[in-house]
């Protein structure tokens, strides 16, 4: 499991430098050639990137989607040197494994993804294919945190009312949600007991892209693989 940064990339201007997203306006061949340079050095030949619609589709992977990605935003496998990608610029990459069933998954759960459960969702899948809960290990990745993550007063109490533990307030005393407490829950109420975190906030990061702080500006992602026997 590891997560990337904004350094060490070939991409300019806003999305400069490793950016690994390939649909917010950056040069395809820039993206390319950082994915190319971020698998190589995790090791991976092979990198599996989801069409990310902030639902709660999950999907077993044997390798890549190819061009034509389905929309989804959980993904898991049994593959060992296949890396899992998962993109992000405020929204959470959570990373999942059971080291002993051989199972790895990752999903992005932003605001939408959070409140519709696409964490629980994944879980659920891996635990359909013998992954269990218990011996899992999840890492919630850096993404925008509960004292940045402003919303309007009547999204944060729609939220909360599915998802309490996101209830939260900035700094300055207005309306927030805490994502990355309303997935820590429902990683909990999934019998999820290893819940590791992440606590950069990418709100607060220069070294990380955010989309609340920048508008225009890359991704970069939690990827998580089995190593080789
Ligand atoms: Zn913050």
């Amino acid at each position: 499991m590891a997560f990337t940064d904004r350094h060490g990339g070939v991409s300019a201007g806003p999305y400069g430098t490793r950016n690994l997203g390939g649909a917010v306006g950056d040069d395809p061949g820039a993206v390319a050639e950082n994915r190319a340079k971020t698998a190589a050095e995790f090791g991976l030949d092979r990198v599996v990137f989801m069409r990310q619609v902030h639902g709660t589709d999950v999907a077993y992977a044997e390798q890549p989607f190819g061009d034509e990605p389905p929309a989804l935003d959980g993904v898991f496998t049994d593959r060992p040197g296949l890396g899992l990608a998962v993109l992000v610029a405020d929204c959470a990459p959570v990373l999942v494994a059971d080291p002993v069933a051989g199972l790895v998954g990752g999903a992005h759960s932003g605001r939408p993804g959070t409140e519709a459960g696409v964490v629980p969702a994944l879980v659920e899948a891996m635990a359909a294919r013998g992954a269990r809960p218990e011996r899992m290990v999840a890492v919630i990745g850096p993404s925008a945190c509960g004292l940045c993550y402003e919303v309007p007063e009547d999204l944060r109490e729609r939220v909360a009312a599915r998802v309490p533990e996101t209830w939260s307030r900035t700094r300055h005393g207005t309306p927030a949600l805490d994502i990355r407490a309303g997935i820590a829950a429902q990683l909990a109420l999934a019998g999820v007991a290893d819940v590791r975190h992440d606590d950069r906030c990418t709100i607060e990061t220069a070294d990380l892209y955010s989309y609340r702080r920048e508008q225009r500006t890359g991704r970069f992602a939690g990827y998580v693989w089995l190593t080789g026997a």
